[in-house]
């Protein structure tokens, strides 16, 4: 269902912040997000509420309890409480199913997204555009998470079938009937940024500067950036398939060929030396044909352990706990366990 928003009148705004073990951050956070969507701020933008959407991914600090007690204080907000740490995609899924605004944005808690460009993107909306997302300009990071990320989104566009802009995180806005197309989406396994670019609508870009963390440290560890990489490959596209199954036959195609001429060499020759010629060749396409396989293999296991997964069709989070301001109306989520909705 396509919902229309007016883009001139006043409208309410939902802010994502997935957090998880932030507890250093958070007063940090919300005076920033005081100071940003201060009701001045809102009355000259014409938006006429916001309300943020913490979702806490399981922390093992006191992330939600700092959460619960502003929302008690008053604050505009839900806190989406899971059940244990399902990771990053999967917390911005949980707070997706949690809105009702006329837009949404997505942002960091750890303040690398600054949540003045939200006010930037919100202006290209009012030109026009239902998504808006964050181009990052210059990463102030370590060079090796720097050069990775490099390495990572051209990658991910080099191997994905639609149109994917790099450097884009999931730092964005977008307009509810984009909300809406995403959550009809029916994998579980959830790649944001690329979901978002998949389903199309006007998208346009900001540039913003991304700082460096002001405190904690960053939840993505290796594996769970490696898990990102193969996630939103695997999502985006079947180009990877594509070149095992090229390289497959390539392979079969060199291994007779090659097999038949070693064997017919090594038959007729009387030499010794020449002999000792076709046999390291030999090896040498053993060994060849042993890396393309295990490639394919690797590649081929990549995308059954994720069929796999969307098979069993398991939810992609389970709420434990969702505490809702008194402004802000609860909502079940539908991708998940059972939530019992308290009102602070
Ligand atoms: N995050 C999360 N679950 C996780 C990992 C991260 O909710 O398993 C949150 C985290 O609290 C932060 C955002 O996702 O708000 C981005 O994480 P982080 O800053 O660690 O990533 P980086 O900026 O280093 O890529
Ligand atoms: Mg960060």
């Amino acid at each position: 269902m396509v919902t229309r928003t007016t883009r001139s009148g006043p409208l309410s705004l939902d802010i994502i912040i997935p957090a998880y073990n932030e507890g250093e951050m958070l007063a940090r956070l919300f005076d920033r997000l005081d100071f940003v969507f201060s009701e001045s701020t809102l009355r000259d933008h014409g938006i006429r509420s916001v309300t943020y959407i913490f979702v806490d991914d399981g922390s093992r600090d006191s992330t939600s309890d700092i959460i619960a007690r502003r929302i008690a204080e008053g604050l505009s907000a839900k806190l989406v409480m899971l059940s244990r740490n399902f990771g990053h995609q999967a917390a911005i899924t949980a707070g997706m199913e949690q809105s009702q605004a006329d837009l949404l944005a997505v942002m960091d808690a750890d303040l690398q997204d600054p949540p003045e460009t939200i006010l930037d993107m919100f202006q290209k909306w009012r030109e026009g555009y239902d998504v808006v997302y964050g181009i990052r300009k210059k990463r102030k990071e370590n060079p090796f998470v720097v050069a990775g990320y490099w390495l990572f989104y051209r990658l991910v566009r080099l191997m994905s079938e639609v149109s994917f802009p790099a450097d884009a995180g999931d730092f964005c806005l977008m307009d509810k009937k984009v909300v809406d197309a995403i959550r009809s989406l029916p994998e579980r396994l959830r790649f944001h940024r690329g979901m978002r670019a998949w389903v199309g609508f006007r998208q346009t870009g900001v540039e913003y500067d991304r700082p460096p963390r002001i405190a904690g440290k960053s939840k993505y560890s290796l594996h769970k950036l490696y898990s990102l990489a193969t996630d939103g490959i695997a999502w985006l596209s079947l180009r990877p398939l594509k070149i095992t199954q090229f390289l497959s036959f390539v392979l079969f195609v060199v291994t007779l060929t090659c097999s038949t001429t070693i064997a017919i060499g090594h038959l007729t020759t009387r030499r010794d030396d020449e002999l000792a010629l076709w046999l390291s060749l030999l090896f040498v396409f053993i060994s060849l044909g042993f890396s393309v396989i295990s490639f394919c293999l690797y590649v081929l296991s990549a995308y059954v352990g994720r069929s796999y997964l969307e098979a069993k069709a398991r939810p992609t989070y389970i709420i434990q706990e969702l505490i809702c301001g008194k402004s802000v109306r609860s909502e079940q989520a539908s991708g998940s366990g059972p939530a019992v909705p308290r009102e602070e």
